[in-house]
């Protein structure tokens, strides 16, 4: 079908920019001869691994959910790496996954043995201690923060156990960042590095933009493979799938208060939550910043909250009822991250594939919604 005939609202992958940015992956890891997995959570479309599992290593899971999924449809290395385990999750992961990290000494203890008698590589999330984001109510490395084993707590006696080093303290950064973590690992867990297997880096690398350091990266890299025998993972999960899809709405009012307000057939709450939570600005198409164009409008959701609003955007022409608005770089945190607050319908998930036909990959109704209670 014509993308202009399909519903809205509606998440669009773009199959070519998929495409692109794993192309630009596995060129990385050929150069740079590290492991690249793909971190599911941003994007755990499945319909699109056997694609991806084309380019990448493996996949890494947040948790139960996310490791089924891979070892359905990725058919990859399966890695897993969660805050804390549940015994019966361990079953499970220990089924399905080749390298469990644990987050602590307890939980290691606790699961570490039946880990390593099911065949997995046992690894430890490790804390360098040092932020290396902007915001720290995201730093996996702020003070309190209960993700990974500081150096002092680096257990004694379960040593033995680990084959490997997972640290994630990232966020959209590039090799200089990715440069300093190292060197902080380095600092801390240098001794114990030359006994272990690999070391997992995490995610958080913009190794799809154009302006990534990746002579830099490989240095980084080069070092810890050289130098310690290491293996090196990186688990990106926006890199893959930056500026792959849109998010495709139609206005059903327009109003007016002061201002004038376009309300569409969506929700920034409830569909695009970085939008609300995280004051994310996406791009939207023929459409500049407010006051760039004629018209300054308030793009709203339809829901009943105040604060559901998409941003303020101008265009050449005032806006109309049955319009469509099409939201870029709308892939990440969008279909993962939507909910049904307010009983409000999620949207459908569709594909533009390379010859520009579209094809609605998944569409919901009620029943999602009762189920769910
Ligand atoms: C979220 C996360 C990633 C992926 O981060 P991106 O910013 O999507 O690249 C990788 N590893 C862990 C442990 C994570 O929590």
């Amino acid at each position: 079908m014509l993308e202009s005939n399909l519903p809205t609202p509606c998440f669009l992958i773009d199959r070519n920019r998929l495409k692109e940015n794993l192309t630009i992956l596995d060129g990385i890891r050929k150069r740079v001869g590290c492991k690249l997995l793909f971190s599911q959570k941003a994007f755990s479309c499945y319909p699109f691994y056997s694609m991806i599992a084309r380019y990448l290593d493996g996949t890494s899971a947040a948790g139960e959910y996310e490791a089924q999924l891979s070892h359905l449809y990725f058919h990859g290395e399966n890695h897993v790496c969660a805050a804390a385990y549940r015994p019966e999750e361990i079953e499970t992961l220990c089924g399905i996954c080749d390298h469990i990290v644990f987050n602590s000494p307890t939980q290691l203890r606790r699961f570490g043995g039946q880990a390593q008698a099911a065949g997995c590589m046992v690894g430890l999330r490790v804390n360098p201690e040092i932020p290396l984001q902007q915001c720290s109510d995201y730093d996996p490395c702020a003070p309190f923060s209960r993700l990974g084993t500081t150096v002092a707590q680096f257990p004694k006696a379960e040593r033995k156990m680990i084959t490997g080093l997972h640290v994630h303290a990232l966020y959209e950064q590039n090799a200089d960042a990715l440069e300093q973590l190292a060197e902080a690992v380095i600092q801390k867990f240098g001794p114990l590095l030359p006994e272990l297997q690999w070391i997992n880096l995490g995610g958080g690398h913009a190794l799809t933009r154009p302006e990534y350091d990746v002579d830099r990266l490989e240095r980084c890299c080069r070092n810890l493979q050289e130098t310690y025998g290491l293996t090196v993972y990186l688990e990106p999960g926006e890199a893959i799938a930056w500026r792959a899809g849109y998010f495709i709405t139609t206005v059903l009012d327009m109003v007016e208060n002061r201002i004038p307000i376009a309300i569409v057939d969506a929700s920034a709450v409830c569909h695009t939550p970085d939008v609300t939570e995280l004051g994310y600005y996406p791009p939207l198409q023929n459409a500049g910043e407010p006051g760039e164009a004629a018209y300054t409008v308030r793009i709203a959701g339809r829901s009943c909250l105040p604060e559901d609003i998409f941003g303020d955007y101008s265009f050449d022409h005032p806006l109309q009822i049955g319009e469509r608005l099409v939201f870029a770089d709308m892939a990440i945190n969008t279909i993962t991250k939507a909910v049904m607050y307010t009983g409000m319908p999620l949207p459908s998930v569709a594909v533009r594939e390379p010859d520009g036909s579209c094809q609605v990959l998944h569409s919901f109704s009620f029943s999602d919604y009762k189920n769910r209670m």
